[in-house]
Protein backbone atom coordinates (compact mmCIF):
# COMPACT_ATOMS: atom_id res chain seq x y z
CA UNK A 1 0.00 0.00 0.00
CA UNK A 2 1.40 3.24 -0.31
CA UNK A 3 1.11 6.55 1.24
CA UNK A 4 2.52 9.15 -0.74
CA UNK A 5 0.88 11.59 -2.63
CA UNK A 6 2.36 11.43 -6.47
CA UNK A 7 1.84 15.18 -6.41
CA UNK A 8 5.25 17.51 -5.48
CA UNK A 9 4.89 20.03 -2.91
CA UNK A 10 4.41 23.66 -4.87
CA UNK A 11 5.38 26.91 -2.63
CA UNK A 12 2.40 29.17 -2.67
CA UNK A 13 4.07 31.39 -4.71
CA UNK A 14 4.82 29.30 -7.35
CA UNK A 15 0.83 27.70 -7.71
CA UNK A 16 -0.11 31.78 -7.48
CA UNK A 17 2.21 31.87 -10.82
CA UNK A 18 1.10 28.83 -12.52
CA UNK A 19 -2.39 29.70 -11.40
CA UNK A 20 -2.12 33.50 -13.22
CA UNK A 21 -0.74 32.34 -16.11
CA UNK A 22 -3.72 30.12 -17.24
CA UNK A 23 -6.06 32.88 -16.14
CA UNK A 24 -6.68 35.15 -19.31
CA UNK A 25 -9.92 37.56 -19.92
CA UNK A 26 -11.77 36.70 -22.38
CA UNK A 27 -12.47 39.51 -25.76
CA UNK A 28 -14.54 42.79 -24.18
CA UNK A 29 -18.19 43.07 -24.36
CA UNK A 30 -20.80 46.48 -23.75
CA UNK A 31 -22.61 46.30 -21.04
CA UNK A 32 -25.42 49.02 -20.26
CA UNK A 33 -23.76 51.81 -17.99
CA UNK A 34 -26.69 50.45 -15.39
CA UNK A 35 -24.75 46.76 -15.23
CA UNK A 36 -21.08 47.73 -15.08
CA UNK A 37 -20.35 48.37 -11.58
CA UNK A 38 -17.40 46.51 -10.13
CA UNK A 39 -16.01 45.80 -13.65
CA UNK A 40 -12.80 46.78 -15.62
CA UNK A 41 -13.11 49.42 -17.95
CA UNK A 42 -11.49 47.96 -21.21
CA UNK A 43 -11.15 51.45 -23.04
CA UNK A 44 -10.00 55.01 -22.67
CA UNK A 45 -12.85 57.06 -22.71
CA UNK A 46 -12.51 60.67 -23.64
CA UNK A 47 -14.96 63.17 -23.45
CA UNK A 48 -16.88 64.68 -26.51
CA UNK A 49 -17.74 68.26 -25.20
CA UNK A 50 -16.37 70.16 -22.35
CA UNK A 51 -17.69 70.78 -18.86
CA UNK A 52 -19.62 72.68 -18.40
CA UNK A 53 -20.38 73.39 -21.90
CA UNK A 54 -21.82 77.03 -20.81
CA UNK A 55 -20.68 79.65 -18.56
CA UNK A 56 -22.04 78.22 -15.38
CA UNK A 57 -23.24 80.53 -12.21
CA UNK A 58 -21.90 78.80 -9.23
CA UNK A 59 -24.81 80.91 -6.74
CA UNK A 60 -27.79 81.68 -6.42
CA UNK A 61 -27.85 85.74 -7.37
CA UNK A 62 -27.34 88.53 -10.06
CA UNK A 63 -25.16 88.65 -12.87
CA UNK A 64 -23.66 91.79 -13.32
CA UNK A 65 -20.73 93.74 -15.71
CA UNK A 66 -18.09 93.93 -12.94
CA UNK A 67 -16.98 97.36 -13.45
CA UNK A 68 -20.15 98.50 -12.43
CA UNK A 69 -19.63 98.09 -9.04
CA UNK A 70 -21.83 98.57 -6.05
CA UNK A 71 -25.13 100.80 -6.18
CA UNK A 72 -28.61 100.00 -7.26
CA UNK A 73 -29.28 98.60 -11.14
CA UNK A 74 -32.54 97.99 -12.45
CA UNK A 75 -33.75 93.93 -12.77
CA UNK A 76 -34.05 93.07 -16.38
CA UNK A 77 -34.60 89.73 -16.47
CA UNK A 78 -33.88 85.79 -14.89
CA UNK A 79 -32.14 82.54 -15.88
CA UNK A 80 -32.41 79.87 -14.47
CA UNK A 81 -30.63 76.52 -15.01
CA UNK A 82 -31.49 74.68 -18.22
CA UNK A 83 -32.42 77.42 -20.09
CA UNK A 84 -30.53 80.35 -22.17
CA UNK A 85 -31.52 84.54 -20.96
CA UNK A 86 -32.13 85.44 -24.65
CA UNK A 87 -31.01 88.66 -23.67
CA UNK A 88 -28.14 90.96 -23.11
CA UNK A 89 -27.16 92.33 -19.45
CA UNK A 90 -25.95 95.86 -20.39
CA UNK A 91 -23.53 97.80 -18.29
CA UNK A 92 -25.68 99.40 -15.24
CA UNK A 93 -28.13 96.68 -15.06
CA UNK A 94 -28.25 92.80 -13.84
CA UNK A 95 -30.28 89.50 -14.35
CA UNK A 96 -31.39 86.87 -11.39
CA UNK A 97 -29.29 83.74 -12.08
CA UNK A 98 -29.50 80.82 -10.00
CA UNK A 99 -26.94 77.93 -9.52
CA UNK A 100 -25.69 76.42 -12.67
CA UNK A 101 -27.58 78.46 -15.21
CA UNK A 102 -25.85 80.15 -18.18
CA UNK A 103 -24.53 83.59 -17.97
CA UNK A 104 -26.18 85.81 -20.38
CA UNK A 105 -24.46 87.98 -22.42
CA UNK A 106 -22.47 90.79 -21.50
CA UNK A 107 -21.94 89.98 -17.34
CA UNK A 108 -18.72 88.61 -16.34
CA UNK A 109 -19.47 88.21 -13.01
CA UNK A 110 -21.60 87.43 -10.59
CA UNK A 111 -22.65 88.33 -7.23
CA UNK A 112 -24.48 85.95 -4.79
CA UNK A 113 -27.75 86.61 -3.34
CA UNK A 114 -26.75 87.41 0.08
CA UNK A 115 -24.51 90.97 -0.84
CA UNK A 116 -27.74 92.09 -2.20
CA UNK A 117 -30.98 93.98 -1.74
CA UNK A 118 -34.43 93.99 -3.40
CA UNK A 119 -36.19 97.21 -3.64
CA UNK A 120 -39.00 96.86 -4.45
CA UNK A 121 -39.69 100.70 -4.73
CA UNK A 122 -43.33 100.80 -6.85
CA UNK A 123 -42.93 101.57 -9.83
CA UNK A 124 -42.78 98.80 -12.88
CA UNK A 125 -39.21 97.89 -13.02
CA UNK A 126 -37.84 96.00 -9.62
CA UNK A 127 -34.66 97.61 -8.66
CA UNK A 128 -31.11 95.59 -6.75
CA UNK A 129 -28.48 97.06 -4.64
CA UNK A 130 -25.38 95.27 -5.56
CA UNK A 131 -23.48 95.42 -2.35
CA UNK A 132 -20.43 94.02 -2.82
CA UNK A 133 -17.49 94.93 -5.34
CA UNK A 134 -16.61 91.65 -7.96
CA UNK A 135 -14.11 91.00 -10.42
CA UNK A 136 -14.58 89.60 -13.38
CA UNK A 137 -15.23 85.48 -13.25
CA UNK A 138 -16.36 85.32 -9.92
CA UNK A 139 -19.08 82.94 -9.18
CA UNK A 140 -18.37 81.87 -12.74
CA UNK A 141 -17.22 78.41 -13.80
CA UNK A 142 -15.66 78.78 -17.35
CA UNK A 143 -16.57 76.11 -20.41
CA UNK A 144 -14.81 73.16 -19.61
CA UNK A 145 -12.97 74.43 -16.52
CA UNK A 146 -13.99 70.80 -14.55
CA UNK A 147 -13.58 68.50 -17.76
CA UNK A 148 -11.85 69.80 -21.45
CA UNK A 149 -13.18 68.51 -24.93
CA UNK A 150 -11.32 65.53 -25.85
CA UNK A 151 -9.90 65.35 -22.12
CA UNK A 152 -9.26 61.52 -21.42
CA UNK A 153 -11.77 61.40 -18.06
CA UNK A 154 -10.95 57.27 -17.75
CA UNK A 155 -8.56 54.60 -18.60
CA UNK A 156 -8.64 51.38 -19.87
CA UNK A 157 -8.11 48.80 -16.63
CA UNK A 158 -9.53 51.42 -14.51
CA UNK A 159 -12.23 49.69 -12.07
CA UNK A 160 -15.94 50.83 -12.31
CA UNK A 161 -17.09 52.45 -9.48
CA UNK A 162 -19.33 55.25 -7.91
CA UNK A 163 -17.31 58.31 -9.02
CA UNK A 164 -16.32 56.48 -12.99
CA UNK A 165 -19.78 55.43 -13.27
CA UNK A 166 -20.33 59.32 -12.64
CA UNK A 167 -17.40 60.23 -15.36
CA UNK A 168 -19.17 57.65 -18.06
CA UNK A 169 -22.89 59.13 -17.45
CA UNK A 170 -20.81 62.81 -17.91
CA UNK A 171 -19.16 61.73 -21.08
CA UNK A 172 -22.54 60.34 -22.21
CA UNK A 173 -21.03 56.78 -22.80
CA UNK A 174 -24.08 54.36 -21.92
CA UNK A 175 -22.60 51.29 -23.78
CA UNK A 176 -19.78 50.69 -21.85
CA UNK A 177 -16.50 48.19 -22.72
CA UNK A 178 -15.87 45.90 -20.23
CA UNK A 179 -14.32 42.77 -19.22
CA UNK A 180 -17.34 40.32 -18.35
CA UNK A 181 -17.96 39.31 -15.04
CA UNK A 182 -16.10 35.34 -15.00
CA UNK A 183 -18.89 32.51 -14.35
CA UNK A 184 -17.84 30.65 -11.70
CA UNK A 185 -19.37 27.16 -10.94
CA UNK A 186 -19.71 25.41 -7.60
CA UNK A 187 -20.06 21.58 -6.82
CA UNK A 188 -19.79 20.55 -3.16
CA UNK A 189 -18.75 16.85 -3.19
CA UNK A 190 -19.48 13.97 -0.24
CA UNK A 191 -21.53 11.75 0.71
CA UNK A 192 -22.27 13.29 4.36
CA UNK A 193 -23.49 16.48 3.31
CA UNK A 194 -27.44 17.77 3.07
CA UNK A 195 -28.76 20.88 2.23
CA UNK A 196 -28.24 23.84 4.44
CA UNK A 197 -32.15 23.72 4.97
CA UNK A 198 -32.44 19.66 5.91
CA UNK A 199 -32.38 18.27 9.11
CA UNK A 200 -29.83 16.08 10.01
CA UNK A 201 -29.37 12.42 9.71
CA UNK A 202 -27.07 10.09 11.32
CA UNK A 203 -22.86 10.55 9.97
CA UNK A 204 -24.64 13.81 8.35
CA UNK A 205 -23.54 17.50 8.24
CA UNK A 206 -24.56 20.53 6.14
CA UNK A 207 -23.06 21.95 3.09
CA UNK A 208 -21.55 25.04 4.16
CA UNK A 209 -19.14 25.58 1.65
CA UNK A 210 -21.35 25.87 -1.91
CA UNK A 211 -23.45 28.82 -0.03
CA UNK A 212 -20.32 30.51 1.74
CA UNK A 213 -17.89 30.21 -1.97
CA UNK A 214 -21.13 31.27 -3.40
CA UNK A 215 -21.07 34.66 -1.69
CA UNK A 216 -17.58 34.69 -1.88
CA UNK A 217 -17.35 35.08 -5.76
CA UNK A 218 -20.24 37.45 -5.91
CA UNK A 219 -17.89 39.85 -3.48
CA UNK A 220 -15.58 39.25 -5.71
CA UNK A 221 -16.80 40.61 -9.11
CA UNK A 222 -17.70 36.76 -10.21
CA UNK A 223 -21.62 35.69 -11.69
CA UNK A 224 -21.83 32.78 -9.47
CA UNK A 225 -23.26 29.40 -10.36
CA UNK A 226 -24.42 26.61 -8.27
CA UNK A 227 -23.65 22.99 -9.30
CA UNK A 228 -25.53 21.54 -5.83
CA UNK A 229 -24.19 18.64 -3.85
CA UNK A 230 -22.45 15.29 -5.68
CA UNK A 231 -22.30 12.15 -3.80
CA UNK A 232 -18.81 10.04 -4.07
CA UNK A 233 -19.51 8.22 -6.89
CA UNK A 234 -17.46 8.89 -10.09
CA UNK A 235 -20.37 8.83 -12.40
CA UNK A 236 -22.30 11.23 -10.32
CA UNK A 237 -18.74 13.59 -10.09
CA UNK A 238 -18.37 13.25 -13.43
CA UNK A 239 -21.51 14.57 -14.89
CA UNK A 240 -21.86 17.44 -12.52
CA UNK A 241 -17.73 18.40 -13.46
CA UNK A 242 -19.06 17.92 -17.22
CA UNK A 243 -21.74 20.37 -16.40
CA UNK A 244 -19.71 22.80 -14.67
CA UNK A 245 -17.10 22.74 -17.21
CA UNK A 246 -19.54 23.67 -19.76
CA UNK A 247 -21.69 26.47 -17.68
CA UNK A 248 -18.51 28.44 -16.41
CA UNK A 249 -15.29 30.02 -16.93
CA UNK A 250 -13.98 28.67 -13.55
CA UNK A 251 -14.69 25.39 -11.72
CA UNK A 252 -14.60 25.54 -7.85
CA UNK A 253 -15.05 22.02 -6.17
CA UNK A 254 -14.85 21.26 -2.51
CA UNK A 255 -13.90 18.23 -0.66
CA UNK A 256 -12.70 14.88 -2.24
CA UNK A 257 -8.90 16.19 -2.59
CA UNK A 258 -7.62 14.96 0.53
CA UNK A 259 -5.97 11.06 0.36
CA UNK A 260 -8.90 9.04 1.41
CA UNK A 261 -10.20 6.06 -1.14
CA UNK A 262 -13.18 8.60 -1.83
CA UNK A 263 -10.79 11.58 -2.94
CA UNK A 264 -11.85 10.90 -6.26
CA UNK A 265 -11.39 15.23 -7.93
CA UNK A 266 -7.91 14.71 -8.58
CA UNK A 267 -8.18 11.21 -10.74
CA UNK A 268 -11.20 12.86 -12.34
CA UNK A 269 -9.15 16.45 -13.33
CA UNK A 270 -6.33 14.58 -14.56
CA UNK A 271 -8.63 12.94 -16.99
CA UNK A 272 -10.71 16.02 -17.60
CA UNK A 273 -7.78 18.05 -18.74
CA UNK A 274 -4.40 18.56 -17.12
CA UNK A 275 -3.30 19.17 -13.36
CA UNK A 276 -0.60 21.81 -12.92
CA UNK A 277 -0.50 21.22 -9.00
CA UNK A 278 -2.23 18.77 -6.29
CA UNK A 279 -0.08 19.92 -3.32
CA UNK A 280 0.88 23.25 -1.93
CA UNK A 281 2.95 24.09 1.17
CA UNK A 282 0.50 26.20 2.67
CA UNK A 283 -1.44 25.98 6.08
CA UNK A 284 -4.33 25.47 5.64
CA UNK A 285 -5.11 24.11 2.09
CA UNK A 286 -2.04 21.84 1.41
CA UNK A 287 -4.59 19.48 -1.09
CA UNK A 288 -5.65 22.26 -3.28
CA UNK A 289 -5.74 21.45 -6.71
CA UNK A 290 -5.64 23.46 -9.52
CA UNK A 291 -6.33 22.24 -13.11
CA UNK A 292 -7.37 23.88 -16.66
CA UNK A 293 -9.54 21.76 -19.12
CA UNK A 294 -10.31 22.87 -22.67
CA UNK A 295 -13.69 22.44 -24.04
CA UNK A 296 -15.92 23.59 -26.58
CA UNK A 297 -16.48 27.14 -25.27
CA UNK A 298 -12.38 27.25 -24.46
CA UNK A 299 -10.02 27.04 -21.76
CA UNK A 300 -11.78 26.45 -18.02
CA UNK A 301 -9.72 26.82 -14.75
CA UNK A 302 -10.82 24.09 -12.22
CA UNK A 303 -9.79 24.45 -8.47
CA UNK A 304 -10.25 21.56 -6.10
CA UNK A 305 -10.64 23.16 -3.08
CA UNK A 306 -10.28 21.05 0.27
CA UNK A 307 -13.47 19.78 2.10
CA UNK A 308 -12.49 21.00 5.45
CA UNK A 309 -14.78 24.82 5.13
CA UNK A 310 -11.49 27.14 6.29
CA UNK A 311 -9.55 25.38 4.15
CA UNK A 312 -11.97 25.94 1.59
CA UNK A 313 -12.22 30.05 2.06
CA UNK A 314 -8.47 30.12 2.54
CA UNK A 315 -7.48 29.02 -1.11
CA UNK A 316 -10.41 30.49 -2.15
CA UNK A 317 -9.00 34.27 -1.58
CA UNK A 318 -5.47 33.06 -2.21
CA UNK A 319 -5.95 31.47 -5.53
CA UNK A 320 -9.72 31.46 -6.68
CA UNK A 321 -9.69 35.57 -6.40
CA UNK A 322 -6.47 36.78 -8.12
CA UNK A 323 -7.36 34.07 -11.08
CA UNK A 324 -11.07 35.93 -11.05
CA UNK A 325 -9.44 39.39 -11.01
CA UNK A 326 -7.39 38.56 -13.94
CA UNK A 327 -10.08 37.22 -15.94
CA UNK A 328 -12.13 40.02 -15.13
CA UNK A 329 -9.43 42.26 -16.62
CA UNK A 330 -7.88 43.69 -13.07
CA UNK A 331 -4.38 44.87 -14.04
CA UNK A 332 -3.02 43.68 -10.78
CA UNK A 333 -4.98 41.35 -9.21
CA UNK A 334 -3.55 40.20 -6.45
CA UNK A 335 -4.72 40.58 -2.95
CA UNK A 336 -4.32 44.16 -1.27
CA UNK A 337 -1.73 43.49 1.40
CA UNK A 338 -0.65 46.28 4.60
CA UNK A 339 1.93 45.40 7.43
CA UNK A 340 0.33 45.41 11.11
CA UNK A 341 1.28 44.30 14.50
CA UNK A 342 0.78 41.20 16.21
CA UNK A 343 -2.19 42.10 19.45
CA UNK A 344 -0.61 38.69 20.76
CA UNK A 345 2.19 36.01 20.28
CA UNK A 346 1.48 33.77 17.43
CA UNK A 347 2.75 30.25 17.31
CA UNK A 348 4.59 29.29 14.32
CA UNK A 349 4.55 25.59 11.72
CA UNK A 350 8.22 24.59 11.26
CA UNK A 351 7.31 23.21 8.33
CA UNK A 352 4.10 25.13 6.14
CA UNK A 353 3.89 29.15 6.22
CA UNK A 354 0.45 29.76 7.77
CA UNK A 355 -2.46 32.12 6.97
CA UNK A 356 -2.92 32.76 9.92
CA UNK A 357 -7.05 34.56 10.29
CA UNK A 358 -7.15 38.15 11.85
CA UNK A 359 -9.19 41.67 12.22
CA UNK A 360 -7.10 44.02 11.64
CA UNK A 361 -8.24 47.61 12.84
CA UNK A 362 -6.59 51.13 13.14
CA UNK A 363 -4.25 51.97 16.14
CA UNK A 364 -4.40 55.65 15.71
CA UNK A 365 -1.99 56.00 19.07
CA UNK A 366 0.44 54.11 17.42
CA UNK A 367 -0.42 54.75 13.80
CA UNK A 368 -0.34 51.32 12.63
CA UNK A 369 -2.98 48.33 12.13
CA UNK A 370 -3.12 45.90 14.82
CA UNK A 371 -3.70 42.10 14.07
CA UNK A 372 -6.07 40.27 16.44
CA UNK A 373 -6.37 36.39 16.09
CA UNK A 374 -9.61 34.85 15.39
CA UNK A 375 -8.70 31.71 17.75
CA UNK A 376 -8.27 28.58 17.55
CA UNK A 377 -7.26 27.73 14.17
CA UNK A 378 -8.20 24.49 13.05
CA UNK A 379 -8.93 24.05 9.71
CA UNK A 380 -12.46 22.99 10.41
CA UNK A 381 -13.45 25.85 12.47
CA UNK A 382 -14.93 28.17 10.45
CA UNK A 383 -15.41 30.34 13.35
CA UNK A 384 -12.24 31.20 13.06
CA UNK A 385 -12.95 33.14 9.54
CA UNK A 386 -15.89 35.06 11.49
CA UNK A 387 -14.82 39.08 11.56
CA UNK A 388 -12.09 38.15 9.83
CA UNK A 389 -10.29 40.93 7.14
CA UNK A 390 -6.75 39.63 6.66
CA UNK A 391 -4.63 36.52 6.44
CA UNK A 392 -1.81 36.90 8.18
CA UNK A 393 1.35 35.49 6.08
CA UNK A 394 3.07 34.14 9.12
CA UNK A 395 6.56 32.68 8.32
CA UNK A 396 7.36 28.76 8.21
CA UNK A 397 9.48 29.01 11.14
CA UNK A 398 10.42 27.06 14.72
CA UNK A 399 8.81 29.03 17.36
CA UNK A 400 6.64 31.89 17.87
CA UNK A 401 6.35 35.51 16.78
CA UNK A 402 5.87 37.97 19.60
CA UNK A 403 2.86 40.38 20.65
CA UNK A 404 3.90 43.69 18.66
CA UNK A 405 6.33 42.12 15.82
CA UNK A 406 5.21 43.60 12.32
CA UNK A 407 3.39 40.73 10.13
CA UNK A 408 2.08 41.12 6.29
CA UNK A 409 -1.54 40.70 6.37
CA UNK A 410 -3.11 40.30 2.90
CA UNK A 411 -7.11 42.05 2.91
CA UNK A 412 -10.05 39.69 2.32
CA UNK A 413 -12.90 42.27 3.52
CA UNK A 414 -13.18 45.99 4.36
CA UNK A 415 -10.64 47.54 6.72
P1 LIG B 1 -12.74 15.92 2.19
O1 LIG B 1 -11.77 16.87 1.59
O2 LIG B 1 -13.83 15.53 1.27
O3 LIG B 1 -12.02 14.71 2.75
O4 LIG B 1 -13.41 16.68 3.42
C1 LIG B 1 -12.66 17.16 4.50
C2 LIG B 1 -13.57 17.55 5.62
O5 LIG B 1 -14.39 18.62 5.23
C3 LIG B 1 -14.53 16.45 6.07
O6 LIG B 1 -14.69 16.52 7.46
C4 LIG B 1 -15.82 16.82 5.35
O7 LIG B 1 -16.96 16.33 6.01
C5 LIG B 1 -15.78 18.32 5.40
N1 LIG B 1 -16.51 18.89 4.27
C6 LIG B 1 -16.37 18.54 2.99
N2 LIG B 1 -17.18 19.26 2.22
C7 LIG B 1 -17.88 20.09 3.03
C8 LIG B 1 -18.88 21.06 2.82
N3 LIG B 1 -19.33 21.34 1.58
N4 LIG B 1 -19.37 21.73 3.89
C9 LIG B 1 -18.92 21.45 5.13
N5 LIG B 1 -17.96 20.54 5.39
C10 LIG B 1 -17.44 19.84 4.36
MG1 LIG C 1 -15.22 14.10 1.05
Amino acid sequence: MTTGSPYSMLSVEDAFNVTLTQARPPAPVHRPLSEVRGAILAADIAAQEPLPPFPASTMDGYAVVAADGPGDYPLIGEVSAGALAGFTVQPGAVAYITTGAPLPDGADAVVMIEETERLDGGGDAPRIRIGQQVNPGVNVRPVGVDVEAGQTVLAAGERLDPAEIGLLATAGIVDVPIFPRPKVAVLSTGDELVEPGEPLGPGQIRDSNRAMLLAAIRAAGGEPVDLGISGDTQEALEARVRQGLEQADILLTSGGVSMGDLDLVKPLLEHAGTVHYGRVRMKPGKPVTFATADVEQGRRLVFGLPGNPVSSLVTFYLFVVPALRKMAGWPDPRLRQVQARLAQPLPLDAYRPEYHRATLSWDAEQACFIAASTGIQASSRLLSMRTANALLALPQREGTMAAGEPVAALLIGDL
